[in-house]
């Protein structure tokens, strides 16, 4: 963990320098500051630096701070990204503008009968668990092919993939596999790369990073 955070600008010119090295073009990746468990203070300071897209993991506290933010900043982008209970999906689908932690073909289902109700989806990325670890949430990349099929079979098109590689291991062959999986199945959006590892990520076709404790500092759980 970094323990001394870096300024929203620092974060960005690093990753605007980032995108110039892999000859991608200028803005092309998004930065999603990831603020669970954050103070609302530090939240507000990046929010008046003019960040706008966020990352949340847990909908009951995303639902406590994000709508008074929303209603003070115009503009905010708010992910979900991390795993969703089937009992929170409406509320996360109320909450959310994109959800990158569709994960089961049960989740997925309540994603489409929700869609359906309301005549509207958040964007949905389907998470991978390339690491194949059991205690981590994600489709098996050898179920994904088939995985993509029934969701889009829901009329519920996903935008693109998002993974956690396991820690403590070079993450570019998890960037490279996730990369290939988007290729080969049509998708443009690609969410891998967090505080340690986006540079590489961006080198690898990341279209999205999630970057917590570089932004925020080290994240501490009560
Ligand atoms: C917490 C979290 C992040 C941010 O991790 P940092 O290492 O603090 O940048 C990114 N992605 C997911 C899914 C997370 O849960």
């Amino acid at each position: 963990m970094l323990d001394a955070p870096m300024s929203l600008h620092e974060i960005q010119s690093r990753l605007d320098a980032a995108t110039a090295a892999s000859g991608r073009a200028p803005g092309s990746v998004t930065l999603i500051a990831v603020s669970k468990v954050q103070p609302d203070d530090r939240v507000h300071q990046v929010l008046t630096q003019g960040q706008r897209v966020f990352g949340e993991n847990y909908v009951q506290e995303a639902a406590g701070k994000w709508p008074a933010f929303r209603a003070a900043f115009p503009g905010v982008q708010l992910h979900m990204i991390g795993p969703l209970q089937t009992n929170k999906a409406k509320q996360a689908v109320e909450l959310f503008d994109v959800i990158q932690s569709v994960d089961r073909l049960s989740l997925a289902e309540k994603l489409a009968r929700l869609a359906q109700a309301r005549g509207t989806s958040p964007d949905l990325f389907i998470q991978v668990n390339t690491g194949a670890e059991p205690q981590k949430a994600g489709i098996l990349p050898q179920h994904l092919d088939g995985f993509l099929v029934q969701v889009r079979g829901m009329d519920l098109p996903p935008q693109g993939l998002m993974c956690i590689p396991p820690e403590g291991v070079d993450p570019v062959p998890h960037f490279r596999a996730l990369a290939d999986m988007a290729a080969r199945n049509g998708l443009k959006g690609l969410s891998m790369g967090m505080s340690s590892d986006f540079e590489a990520a961006v080198a690898h076709g990341a279209t999205h990073i999630r970057v917590g404790s570089a932004l925020f500092g080290a994240r501490t759980y009560a």
